[in-house]
């Protein structure tokens, strides 16, 4: 099961998270403060997203993040911000999380932001095997890594979420929605063309011959088609 910490100090609002993400069922582990949570961290390695309210009575949300991140670059971080915050603060103090709500949320909201990091972090779905191989290609879905021939091609994280998509599904045409939402999110509301920016950039990567790409095709007016 996905392990996911809250750490809030305000008991109805950790409550009201609590019920609603064991409903959408994840494994949560509670903390009340900054030092309960890396306590708590430090004993559940297997936690897979941290949720971080950002006034604690000991100390402050951000601390907790930059503790985490000393240790583990891997850990999806979304923190808990108030309205009054002023944004351009903590924007400013973002660095190490990766998404953050705004109080009040719902819980929609919340389970879609986890969810989306889970899937980003390769932390979704049965791994059924460390290793995918297939034609020139061999993903380590451990290490996160992917070879060509031997030779280990460097990629954003979208970049090997997008490939590893394609590697679970060879042969299958995916259209471009079908992509974003596997790969941003289904939340994601950004257009469409980020995918094939993506696509572009992995070509460069991946390909023999950019000008006739044979692993990654294009299903005209659909999507793309992973061909290895
Ligand atoms: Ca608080």
């Amino acid at each position: 099961m996905k392990k996911v910490l809250i750490m809030e100090d305000e008991l109805n609002i950790r409550s009201f998270v609590v019920i609603n993400l064991k409903r959408a069922g994840y494994d949560v582990i509670e903390a009340g403060t900054g030092q309960e949570a890396l306590e708590l961290l430090a004993q559940y390695p297997d936690i897979g997203v941290a949720i971080l309210d950002i006034m604690l009575p000991d100390m402050d949300g951000f601390e907790v993040c930059r503790r985490i991140r000393a240790t583990n670059k891997q850990m999806g971080v979304i923190m808990l911000t108030a309205r009054t915050q002023e944004m351009d603060k903590v924007t400013g103090l973002m660095t190490g999380a990766d998404d953050y709500v705004t109080k009040p949320f719902s819980p929609a909201e919340l389970t879609a932001r986890i969810d989306a990091l889970f899937r980003r972090l390769g932390g979704d779905s049965v791994v059924v095997a460390d290793v995918l191989a297939q034609g020139p290609f061999v993903m380590n879905t451990l290490n996160h890594t992917l070879e060509k021939n031997g030779v280990r091609i460097r990629l954003t994280q979208v970049e090997y979420a997008i490939v590893k998509l394609f590697m679970q599904n060879p042969g299958r045409a995916l259209a471009r929605e079908e992509i974003l939402s596997a790969v941003w999110g289904r939340e994601y509301e950004g257009e469409l063309k980020i995918v094939d920016v993506n696509i572009r950039r992995l070509r460069i990567k991946i390909e023999d011959d950019t000008a006739n790409p044979v692993y990654i095709t294009t299903v005209w007016g659909f999507g793309y088609k992973w061909g290895a």
